[in-house]
């Protein structure tokens, strides 16, 4: 028998489709696997993954006959992929479809921490501008010095959004591309010391963990301000929380943290940090997008045809 295993908190919509589409067996975590039947893990080709717990060599194991994971979200840091390859496990994610969003959701950051917008809705709603006046002036986004490190996929989308908002825009990438225009820069901190605004972008994993570090956030300064989708890894959260707390770093807005959902306690305190729930691919119509590729990598799969978005 081919089974269908279903790891990760799915819609509705997205568990009632893999239902109807591969009657499989539904389960919340990899550390669930172990408590399956040896019989019943030895019938599952095929996992549809999604979340952020690791998925190691030791839970591949355990389904000896595992020849695909198909993982919900471009982002596949959780997934042991050197593992997956090393067993012949074939590893898929969902890239592209997702990419707007997360960079309609960085540039909401962007001028929601400019723009002061959470702080000034409330000053609206509790009655303070009526009885104060005007909320205090601000910050000015558009036109400023972007820079964003990582410019893949999601990096580029966003690039071309601050373009339209009249900012010069400066990246890293481990190589130059042809980006008429914009000025590459193949060190992190030349890259912050040229720019106010420092938008990460990068894949997460072992490779990039803390690539913004201590030094890139000093090189940016006191006037600058880190937008980060990416992964909570990709940054030195320490040495970023110490920055804002004593003003060496103007602000941030994060989508992403280290340890989510119970992220460090100190974020709350800072009122120039906007923060969001790790939501940058969370809209309905994504989302859909997102299952339906998951489930098209998995049909392709089972007909042994080509993979569509393989990732080893
Ligand atoms: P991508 O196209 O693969 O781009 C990744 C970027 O990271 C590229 O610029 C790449 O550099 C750079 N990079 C890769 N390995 C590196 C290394 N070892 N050192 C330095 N730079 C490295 O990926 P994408 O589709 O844009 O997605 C980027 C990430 O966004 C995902 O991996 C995921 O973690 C995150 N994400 C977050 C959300 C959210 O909800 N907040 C949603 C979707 C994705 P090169 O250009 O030189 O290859």
């Amino acid at each position: 028998m081919s089974a269908t295993l279903v790891i990760g908190r799915y819609s509705e919509a997205d568990r009632a489709a893999l239902a109807s589409a591969f009657d499989p067996l539904f389960l919340t975590s990899p550390a669930d696997i172990a408590g399956l039947d040896a019989g019943l893990r030895a019938g599952i080709t095929a996992l549809a993954f999604k979340g952020h717990a690791p998925l190691d060599g030791a839970a591949m194991d355990l389904l000896p006959n595992l020849g695909l994971i198909a993982n919900f979200g471009v982002g596949y840091d959780a997934i042991d992929v050197a593992a997956a390859s090393a067993r012949g496990i074939r590893v898929t994610n969902t890239p592209e479809v997702l990419n707007d969003d997360v960079a309609d959701l960085a540039v909401a950051l962007l001028l929601a921490q400019g723009r002061e917008l959470i702080a000034a809705s409330d000053w609206a709603r509790s009655g303070r501008w009526k009885s104060e006046g005007e909320y205090r002036l601000n910050r000015k986004v558009s036109g400023g010095r972007a820079g964003i490190v990582g410019l893949g996929r999601i990096g580029r989308e966003i690039a071309d959004r601050l373009a339209a908002f009249k900012m010069e825009i400066h990246y890293f990438a481990r190589s130059e591309k042809d980006t008429p225009g914009w000025t590459f820069h193949a060190d992190p901190v030349s890259l912050a010391r040229a720019v106010d605004f420092l938008i990460v972008a990068l894949v997460g994993g072992a490779e990039t963990e803390r690539f913004v570090s201590a030094e890139v956030i000093a090189a940016l300064g006191p006037r600058g301000v880190i937008v980060n989708i990416s992964r909570g890894t990709t940054v030195d959260e320490a040495a970023l929380l110490d920055a804002l707390e004593q003003g060496r770093l103007a602000g941030a807005g994060l989508d992403v943290f280290l340890n989510e959902p119970g992220i460090d306690p100190r974020f709350y305190a800072l009122s120039n940090v906007v923060i969001q729930p790790h939501q940058g691919s969370g809209t309905v119509e994504t989302r859909a997008a997102m299952g339906r590729l998951q489930r098209d990598n998995i049909d392709a799969f089972r007909a042994g045809r080509p993979l569509l978005t393989p990732v080893n």
